[in-house]
This record gives C-alpha cells, sequence and structure tokens, in this order.
C-alpha cells in the first residue's frame, strides 16, 4: 500500500464474523476510504499502523460486525407506485410516506377499510386504489359484486401484494375500457359468463393500470421510493440489493435515471445491481437492447451496476398462481406461464446465453422448476458454458431430486425462505396442500445436493418483511406462523450455512463476490452492526438480534428506532 494513504480508520468490535471460513473470527478492522486494509486484532493490525497514521474508533466494543447483508431479490423502486395507494395487506408494512401502515387481517376487514376510505372522499368519481391484498390469508378473493356493493359509483382498485391480480368494480371496469363483450386473456368472469372484475397476470393487470398512471406513478415517487427503502434496509443491516424488474413499471430509462440519482449519491447506505426484464428490453429497445446494456455496463459504479437478464417462468406463490405438477391445486385455481410460451424459452434466453449474461429464472411451482432445468439444459447443449450461474429465482415448491438436477447442470437457487415459516399452515388449506405447503423452500435439499443458494425476501412485492436476520432464523429452525409447528424439518440449515446465504452466497449470486458478501482485504467496507453474535445466540432466538445499522463503504448510517 503507498505510503501517502491517507488516514486509516480502525474499528473494534466484541466480535467480527468476516465470513471467510479460513479466517473466521477478528476483533479489529482497518479501513482506507471505502475499502477493507485488513481484519484481524488490533495487535495483527500493527505493521499497517506502524506505516500509516491512523485512528481507533471503539464505538462497537460491545457489538458484532459481519458483513453487510445482501438480499439478492428486491423490488425498491417499483413500491413508488404504491406509496400513493392505501394499504389493506394482512402484515405491518412499510407505505406511503414512509409509516408503518396497520395490517387488515381478514377479507371483512379489507372490505370495512374500502367503505371507510370511499364514505371520507371529497370527490365520489375520484378512484380508489389499494394495495396489498393476499387472496390466501384474506380468506378467499375479492370480486366486482362485492366491491359494487361497497360503492356502484367511485371506482375501487385493489392490487394483491405481488401484482398478479387486481379486482376491481363496475365503475372501474368502465373507467378501464372492458365490456361485458370484452374477450382478452386473463379478463376473469363470474361461472355463468359475467365480468367479475378480476385481471390476472402481466398483460391484463397492465390495462388495468394504464388509465390510471399518473396516480400510480406521478413524477418523483420511484426516487422517493428508492429513498425511503434505504431506511428498511439500514433496520434489516443490509447494505447490498439486485431490483428483479428494471424496465417493469416506469421504463429502463426512466428507472435507471432514478437509481442513478439517488444511489450514487456518496453516503447513499445501500448497493443496487438492476437486473433487466427480459420482455421490457425486448419491447422497448428492440435490436438496440444490446448496445443499451453495453452503455449502461460502461456507466456502473461499486454502487450501481446493471446485471444479468430476468424472466418471469410462472405466477406467484401467494396469490396462487404458480405452475404445479399432480395432482395440482386444492380447489379450482390453476397457475399462470405468464407471457413467454415455455416451449419458447431456450430460443429467447439463446442471445443473452450465448453473449454471457446470467440469467434469473422467476419459477415457484414444482412444474415451473421442471420447465427451468429442461430449459437450463437445452442452453447448455446449444452452448455449453462454464461458471454460468443459472439462477432459479424463488424455487419455492420443488423435489429433492429437482436439487440435484440443478447441481448437475451448475445452476444456483436465490429463495424466498420467508414463505417457509409465513405460509405453510395457509397454504396447506389454500391452493398448495399440505405436502408441498410443508415443504416450501427446500434449502436442506439445495444443501445436501451441493447447490449454492441464497435467502431473498422480494421486498416489497409479498406478504414477509425484509428482515434477513429473520430470514437465516426461518431457514434455521422452519417454523410456522404458529411458532409451533415445524415444518419439513429436514430442510432446515445450519447457522453457518444460513449466514452465507444473506452474505457471501447472495454475493456470488449477483456477480459481487469480489468486493462484498465477506470481511476480507481489499473488499468494500460494508458490514451490518449487530447486538449479539448469530454464532453465540440460542438458533430460537436469531431472529431477535437487534440490528443497530449498517456500514456501507465505510460510512456508518445508525438505524431509526
Ligand atoms: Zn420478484
Amino acid at each position: 500500500m503507498s505510503k501517502d494513504t491517507g488516514k486509516l480508520k480502525i474499528y473494534t468490535a466484541k466480535r467480527i464474523l468476516t465470513m471467510d471460513p479460513g479466517r473466521p473470527f477478528a476483533t479489529a478492522i482497518a479501513i482506507n476510504g471505502d475499502k477493507i486494509v485488513s481484519v484481524g486484532t488490533l495487535e495483527s493490525l500493527k505493521p499497517y499502523m506502524d506505516r500509516h497514521p491512523h485512528e481507533i474508533d471503539d464505538s462497537f466494543q460491545d457489538n458484532i460486525l459481519m458483513p453487510g447483508f445482501i438480499d439478492s431479490h428486491t423490488h425498491m423502486r417499483f413500491s413508488g407506485v404504491y406509496m400513493m395507494m392505501y394499504y389493506v395487506g394482512p402484515i405491518e408494512s412499510y407505505g406511503a410516506k414512509g409509516g408503518t401502515n396497520d395490517p387488515c387481517l381478514t377479507r371483512d376487514d379489507v372490505l370495512d377499510r374500502l367503505r371507510d376510505i370511499v364514505s371520507k372522499q371529497e370527490d365520489p368519481n375520484q378512484p380508489v386504489l389499494c394495495w396489498g391484498y393476499d387472496p390466501a390469508k384474506h380468506d378467499g378473493h375479492l370480486d366486482r359484486d362485492m366491491l359494487d356493493k361497497i360503492s356502484d359509483t367511485t371506482p375501487i382498485w385493489v392490487v394483491c401484494y405481488a401484482p398478479h391480480i387486481i379486482y376491481t368494480n363496475s365503475p372501474m371496469l368502465k373507467m378501464i375500457g372492458v365490456e361485458e363483450d370484452t374477450q382478452e386473456f386473463g379478463i376473469g368472469r363470474y361461472p355463468d359468463g359475467r365480468l367479475n372484475g378480476w385481471f390476472v397476470e402481466t398483460s391484463a393487470c397492465t390495462k388495468a393500470m394504464a388509465p390510471l398512471q399518473d396516480i400510480i406513478s406521478p413524477a418523483g415517487s420511484g426516487e422517493a421510493a428508492i429513498r425511503m427503502h434505504a431506511d428498511a434496509c439500514i433496520s434489516g443491516g443490509v447494505t447490498a440489493t439486485a431490483d428483479m424488474g428494471w424496465g417493469f413499471t416506469s421504463g429502463l430509462e426512466a428507472e435507471w435515471n432514478d437509481h442513478e440519482k439517488v444511489v450514487n449519491e456518496p453516503n447513499f447506505p445501500l448497493r443496487v445491481s438492476l437486473v433487466p426484464f427480459a420482455p421490457s428490453l425486448e419491447q422497448q429497445l428492440g435490436d438496440k437492447r444490446w448496445d443499451y446494456l453495453e452503455e449502461k455496463y460502461s456507466k456502473a459504479t461499486s454502487r450501481l451496476t446493471p446485471h444479468g437478464v430476468k424472466w418471469l417462468g410462472d405466477g406467484s406463490y401467494p396469490a396462487m398462481t404458480s405452475m404445479l405438477n399432480y395432482p395440482g391445486y386444492l380447489d379450482e385455481d390453476t397457475g399462470s406461464k405468464q407471457d413467454i410460451p415455455w416451449e419458447a424459452m431456450i430460443d429467447t434466453m439463446l442471445p443473452y446465453w450465448e453473449r454471457g449474461h446470467r440469467i434469473h429464472l422467476h419459477s415457484n411451482g414444482d412444474a415451473t422448476t421442471d420447465m427451468a432445468l429442461d430449459t437450463l439444459a437445452g442452453l447448455l447443449e446449444r452452448k455449453p458454458r462454464f461458471d454460468h450461474r443459472f439462477t432459479i429465482e424463488h424455487y419455492t415448491i420443488s423435489n429433492p431430486e429437482q436439487a440435484y438436477r440443478l447441481a448437475t447442470l451448475g445452476g444456483a437457487a436465490s429463495v424466498n425462505a420467508y414463505f417457509a415459516h409465513y405460509r405453510p399452515l395457509l397454504h396447506s388449506v389454500h391452493g398448495y396442500g399440505p405436502d408441498r405447503a410443508e415443504a416450501t423452500a427446500r434449502l436442506g435439499s439445495l444443501a445436501r445436493a451441493g447447490v449454492r443458494f441464497c435467502i431473498h425476501a422480494d421486498f416489497n412485492m409479498v406478504v414477509v418483511p425484509m428482515k434477513p436476520l429473520e430470514g437465516a432464523w426461518i431457514a434455521v429452525n422452519r417454523l410456522a406462523e404458529d411458532d409451533k409447528t415445524v415444518v419439513a424439518p429436514g430442510e432446515r440449515i445450519s447457522v453457518e450455512q444460513a449466514l452465507r446465504a444473506i452474505t457471501i452466497d447472495s454475493a456470488w449470486m449477483i456477480d459481487r463476490e469480489k468486493d462484498l458478501g465477506s470481511l476480507e482485504a481489499g473488499k468494500l467496507a460494508d458490514m451490518a452492526i449487530l447486538a449479539e453474535d448469530p454464532l453465540e445466540v440460542d438458533p430460537m432466538n436469531l431472529r431477535d438480534i437487534e440490528v443497530l445499522g449498517t456500514i456501507s463503504g465505510g460510512v456508518v448510517h445508525k438505524a431509526k428506532p
């Protein structure tokens, strides 16, 4: 290191978990600018301290430091579209203006809240927009007749947590421009053929959003959403994330500009990888997409970078639109294959695969995971490729043999482990049935097969918080929402494996393992500051460890109480 390097900052801690298996523990870390110079003890750092001016900071001497958590699958910019809406979801959530919004526990609670909102409207023609509905937790879907009972004059529009279903009343159907004889994919009907007010999956949902764009995405809301969720990241200990739907909401360029403005600010606490949504790339840029991506990669910084490409293979797990193998759904749900026909998947991905892009394929159902594996096998047959990191996103319902096949094909899995706590009891009677509901998020099988995996929250598109230590707690204990039932105990993993899944393995999943995910000389100084040691506490208390804040590129960000 050069002699005229500036002053070193040395933090001491009760213990530092480095996530470098060769040198797993330390008590002091030396930082220069945004990079780690050395990790060890005050004693071992001496060769650096002898050669460079330095300052020892013992603010964390009673705390635990570890690599900043990485949630490799979020949608923070997207939630800008939710900020102007009323919240009707079943858990507390970050909502409008950063406040915590109270949950609606039942469908009747939701209908009561809607009645209340409509009664307080000054202008009865002003549409009422809500988000956060959960057909499983709220014990069934909404429909046009129910919403007409709330109001048959004020347009009402309710979107599920993940935007896979939108429910509307008659005035809203009129506003969207759907007539009784409209025949389009995803527009729902009652058994007698009348419109039921549903818009299901991407093309129908896009239609249902079209007349509301000015209300849904006012200028500045995307930027505001990124800033707002940065606070949620600090309180979760998260220092890096990947947005898995770049281009999906307001367009690639507008979303890039929002991120470039906010994320590249000197003291912004979060690093973001933007993963373009393949259909957005194709629709918005056509053949210019290759030049566009190249241009964006040339503008990448250590804070903001493009990464990979994302596809959808099926619908939503909580909204019960995943694609299932036999025996399918308990009731009449059928799942959704999304817009790209499965048989066209290989051809659609091939141009990206041949150019070396990382592929992320969303798969919730076991039928979809079979398709994902066939697709990966097909791509490898067309063009063999090493270290391809083809990642199945969510990997929600699977079987143990799929994990071995994924290992054989060299793929990876980014798993929503939170579902194993929040949804199994619910889905054993709604949608998926006991076997599949119990074995949601099979991390144990992935570990046995030797597949590299990470844990994500999909924040805030599904009904779970973004708290990586809670994700780890779920992965280790698999305790369902009643806090008594252990679901599929053979799918539990060790604390060490769970911590890897929210740090170094998560970094690898988004191509950031060279500079993030562990505390080693030369990497970026991104850390989570914890009140207790995840390797010392009873594994049953992992989720209760207080996150005091984060360090991003050497800058401390305290969590808001
Ligand atoms: Zn997602």
